[in-house]
């Protein structure tokens, strides 16, 4: 990256932390990543200096915390180019925005029968959701499969559509394979068979350029923590004509027009599916944390952690015994990996009392460790404050815990 590291790191206050006495190296960003110190400074300013309910009340606050509110909406439109604030709703998270989806596309566009496409690298959000439909309504899950390295099967894709299947939903970037599927392409075959796609973006949206215009997304999904933002706030990006269709998804206020005991009417887009009182002070959090990243220049932190990858890569390929899961042509900033036969959990384990926070297990994805023969496996996640030296502490430390066993 063009500026400076270090400097970065300052901007994350739990870096200069340490864990049982160590420097605390933290490679679990796919599960969610650190938060920049302006970050959380907006959220308590807002909470000391704004706070109000938005689209409420007549008064300063509730107009300045409205304000705010939908300034962040904007920002969010911006960072994925969607046509409009329209597009955007704010949900919980990931796993919010596909319940949403699903509940609210099911109800309207499946019956008995008909068929999503999903793919056999899917987080268990974007497939326990699917099988709830099914319990509910009879609908089948097809499943993309994928080869060794880790690369989804494009021409068993293409044989997977029938004239039951009413949508895809994949993941952009695996949080296990670290895969970039190529989604672009894979929408463009859903539109062939007259399909929308749903992307699942919770690993691709912190690390790459993500254009829903330029994918030709029907749908894109992901969460503020896993991008420098809050817990408890993320997006369901929709194309207005899609969401124009579809019903909403909770009853509640805000989501509403007129409401009398005979009939109800719902509130236009985006707000129909925002019901309740929305997390205004999450919302601009994460507006906070897409300026950062803004700043910095999502293509220069791509290229920092890319290189952080490929030195990760090469250096833990040095290790004896040492087992890479996924070796897809594209690929993110993930490392799966097993040593041996020591068990993910005990590497895990001592490697955190080195101070290095990884992930071990299946990670919410048991049917990807299904195929791949494997209970769990440990994970290192990097993130645009990650170093090379942080790297080779990790490659001394499973070295270490290697000679142990
Ligand atoms: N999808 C993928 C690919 C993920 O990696 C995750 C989280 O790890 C999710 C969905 C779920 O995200 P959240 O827990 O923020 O809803």
């Amino acid at each position: 990256m063009n500026v400076d590291i270090q400097k970065i790191r300052e901007d994350f206050p739990i870096l200069s932390r340490t864990v049982y006495g160590k420097p605390l190296v933290y490679f679990d960003n796919g599960a969610t990543t650190q938060k920049p110190r302006l970050v959380v400074d907006a959220l308590v300013d807002e909470y000391y200096s704004v706070n109000a309910n938005v689209h409420r009340g007549v008064h300063y606050l509730s107009q300045q915390a409205t304000e705010l509110h939908e300034a962040s909406r904007e920002t969010v439109r911006q960072f994925i180019n969607a046509r409009s604030t329209n597009e955007v709703v704010f949900t919980r998270g990931t796993t919010e925005s596909i319940n949403l989806l699903v509940s609210s596309f099911g109800d309207e566009f499946m019956e008995e029968g008909d068929e999503v496409i999903v793919s056999v690298m899917e987080h268990h959000s974007n497939i326990v959701p699917w099988q709830l439909l099914a319990a509910r309504k009879g609908i089948a899950i097809k499943v993309i499969p994928m080869n060794d390295r880790g690369e989804l099967l494009l021409d068993e894709y293409e044989k997977l559509f029938s004239e039951r299947t009413k949508i895809v939903s994949v993941v952009h970037v695996s949080n296990v394979l670290g895969t970039v599927n190529p989604v672009k392409e894979m929408i463009a075959t859903a539109h062939a068979h007259g399909v929308p796609c749903l992307i699942d973006a919770a690993q691709s949206i912190p690390h790459m350029k993500v254009d829903v215009q330029e994918l030709d997304a029907d749908f894109l999904v992901f969460s503020a923590h896993k991008i420098y933002g809050p817990t408890g706030v993320g997006v369901l990006y929709g194309k207005e004509e899609w969401l124009d269709r579809l019903p909403p998804y909770q009853g509640g206020g805000e989501m509403i027009q007129h409401v009398s005991f005979e009939k109800t009417t719902f509130n236009e887009l985006p707000f129909k599916f925002e019901a309740g009182t929305p997390d205004y002070i999450g919302t601009t959090g994460l507006a906070k944390a897409l300026d950062y990243v803004n700043g910095h220049g999502i293509e220069q932190i791509a290229a920092h952690e890319h290189e952080l990858t490929t030195y990760a890569l090469q250096r833990l390929k040095e290790i004896p015994h040492m087992r890479i899961f996924g070796e897809a042509a594209e690929r993110g900033a993930v490392i799966s990996f097993l040593v041996g036969d020591i068990h993910h959990f005990d590497l895990g384990t001592l490697l955190d009392r080195l101070g290095i926070a990884v992930r071990t297990g299946h990670h919410c994805a048991q049917p990807l460790m299904q195929r791949l023969g494997i209970e769990g496996t440990v994970r290192a996640s990097f993130a645009m404050y990650n170093t090379k030296s942080e790297i080779d502490t990790l490659v001394a430390g499973i070295e270490r815990v290697s000679k142990m066993f």
